[in-house]
């Protein structure tokens, strides 16, 4: 598997639990704010046997691992991964992803105790957003209704850029929830640049206001609650 870099701990992951962090190479989107670009090629990072990585994730004081990207679902032994890492109940195992690989993620999920998902924009402007060849959107669907019905917790977020998304992709994300029967918490991630993101991206977005994203949060379904990370 190839991967972009594992860091020892991190408290900031996994909500209350320390996690060592795998960061697999390469990704089947382009998002534009991508704060990890370099591991989009499918050719970066290194080549990693799987043992290696479990062993490298041992020995760390965590409680748990977190595989994040790049998209982990792209790299088809990600279920022997997840698996080998699976040794004790006590240990958390989360996974960070965009769905577009649900015929991977379906064999990831026995193993999960949760899965960040990233919806990134309204179903009709999922493509655009992600600049992908064809429409990625019905597999990111069939993704979200694998990890609904499986036993590891679904937490939805979104990344908002200015102006790449609106409130109207935000409704539409949110009666997405609704309809699947979500209940818990959204969380909505103001877009800044950082040392990862494209210098050329990063001067065509805009960092959205606190008022913009706080207006985001009013008028949720029943249910839902949206978490802002302001940071
Ligand atoms: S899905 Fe994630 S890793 Fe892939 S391009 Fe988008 S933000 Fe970057």
């Amino acid at each position: 598997m190839r991967i972009g870099s594992i860091i020892d701990i991190s408290l900031v992951d996994v909500p209350g639990i320390p996690v060592t962090v795998v960061f697999t190479a390469g990704c089947n989107f382009d998002c534009s704010y991508c704060q990890n670009a370099q591991i989009i090629p499918r050719s970066s990072g290194t080549d990693m046997p799987i043992q290696a990585i479990v062993k490298k994730t041992q020995g760390s004081l965590s409680s748990g691992c977190c595989i994040t990207g790049g998209e982990p679902t792209i790299h088809r032994d990600l279920p022997q991964l997840l698996k080998q890492l699976r040794q004790k109940d006590d240990y958390h195992l989360n996974l960070n992803t965009q769905g577009s690989m649900p015929e991977v993620l379906k064999n990831c999920l026995p193993y999960l105790d949760s899965v960040w998902f990233d919806i990134k924009a309204d179903p009709i402007r999922y493509r655009e957003v992600v600049r992908t060849p064809n429409d990625p959107w019905p597999k990111v669907r069939e993704s979200i209704d694998l990890v609904m019905s499986s036993d590891a917790a679904f937490w939805p977020r979104t990344t908002y850029a200015g102006n790449l998304l609106s409130n109207r992709d935000i409704r539409a994300i949110l009666e997405l929830l609704e309809k699947v029967g979500y209940q818990g918490e959204y969380v909505m991630q103001k877009y800044v640049a950082s040392a990862g993101t494209r210098k050329a991206e990063a001067a065509r977005l805009r960092v959205p206001t606190r008022e913009e994203i706080e207006s985001l949060a009013r008028d949720t379904p029943p249910g839902i609650k949206m978490r802002l990370e302001l940071f």
